[in-house]
């Protein structure tokens, strides 16, 4: 019986490998009957949210009788003030990718290609043939996009385009003339998505500007979150930058009530609180050093990222080290699921934990 109510599924769902997250710390302590996991495995922020996200947060849970605001107005608002954009052009996410899937939803038809980076996010394979479309993946140069294979990619029944920038896992990013030669390079009628889940890490110059861009190119579509720098993975908020007429398509298949209030609530009083990114970022990049600099001593080559992560090669495949650094009360992220058999990533913590995930790296590598 089971077995023929698997077959009764859309084909395109019964094939589908479902989406691994990074193991729970809770997870890891029942199994193995120890504390003091670190987990260092899913681009978390170690200092978790703003304290006054969580105010927000409690305050809030006190009205949960009644519906949130299905339109989010006021963090719409609070985001068109940020952004420098019209509330029109905001749509919010249950995460972003929520709004990944619904863009695919929203503009792939069972049959299309999805154009998308070998190594890509793998959200966006996922979401392409649950909808029955084709993903068409890139081989990647340097592990990152190569924009100039992407467009060469695009085929008559292209109707989108995934830029993860920066990537996760990789870490590897374009620059606002690579993106901007891409735009220019494809027709204007397929959506370039870019997902900048790590947006608020980045102050590097050659960054893209969404903004600027969609000036020209209507078709780009940017996502942010709240989950990685703002620290609130667990609320599930995310946003998408689009034109309106994007955004009103998003939001005729956008589930009623698809944020919480308590969600809205905390990103909203989240986004006011711009010192505490401000020291998310510090921390990551005093982080990152660190790991820079254990990498090259040991020595084990590692993919130059500008997210709050590192994937670094340890030579050989991860599966029995990954194993042992559990053991070790330690959670690191294995990327056999990305094609990557010898590369673990490790997400940016305190600087204890850093050295705590080094330690038992070496250790169990004998290095
Ligand atoms: C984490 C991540 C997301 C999704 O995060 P949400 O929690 O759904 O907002 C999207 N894209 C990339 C590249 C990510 O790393």
């Amino acid at each position: 019986m089971s077995l023929s109510l698997s077959q009764l599924a859309n084909p395109a769902i019964q094939n589908l490998s479902p989406y691994q997250p990074g193991k729970p710390i809770s997870e890891l302590e029942r199994e193995l009957g120890i504390r003091n996991v670190i987990k260092l495995a899913s681009n978390e922020n170690p200092l978790g949210p703003s304290p006054q996200a969580i105010a927000a947060a409690k305050q809030a849970l006190a009205d949960t009788a009644r519906y949130p605001d299905g339109s989010g107005y006021q963090l719409k608002l609070r985001l068109s003030q940020y952004l420098n954009v019209d509330s029109s052009q905001l749509t919010l996410g249950n995460g972003s990718d929520d709004l990944l899937w619904k863009t695919v939803q929203a503009y792939v038809a069972p049959g299309h290609d999805v154009v998308m980076s070998q190594f890509a996010f793998v959200s966006y394979a996922i979401a392409t043939r649950a909808h029955q479309a084709n993903p068409i993946i890139v081989p990647a140069t340097d592990w990152g996009h190569d924009l100039d294979a992407m467009a060469q990619a695009i085929t008559p029944k292209t109707q989108l385009v995934f830029v993860a920038n920066p990537n996760n896992p990789t870490g590897t990013w374009n620059t606002h003339a690579q993106l901007s030669e891409f735009l220019q390079a494809i027709r204007d009628d397929i959506i370039v998505l870019v997902d900048q889940a790590y947006y608020e890490y980045i102050d590097h110059p050659d960054y893209p500007n969404i903004a600027t861009l969609q000036q020209q190119h209507p078709n780009l579509v940017a996502t942010r979150t709240f989950s990685k720098a703002y620290g609130l993975a667990g609320m599930r908020v995310g946003y998408a930058i689009s034109h309106p007429a994007i955004a009103d398509m998003l939001n005729r298949i956008r589930l009623p009530f698809n944020v919480n209030s308590i969600a809205l609530a905390a990103a909203q009083a989240a986004l006011s609180d711009q010192a505490h990114i401000e020291k998310t970022r510090k921390l990551t990049r005093s982080g990152m050093q660190q790991y820079v600099k254990a990498f090259a001593g040991m020595p084990l080559p590692y993919i130059p990222s500008l997210g709050n992560f590192i994937s670094v090669d340890i030579g050989q495949e991860t599966s029995a080290i990954y194993q042992a650094m559990l053991h070790k009360g330690v959670i690191v992220r294995p990327l056999v699921p990305y094609g990557m058999p010898r590369h673990l990533r490790i997400s940016i913590g305190l600087k204890e934990q850093n050295q705590r995930c080094l330690r038992a790296l070496q250790e169990v590598l004998e290095l």
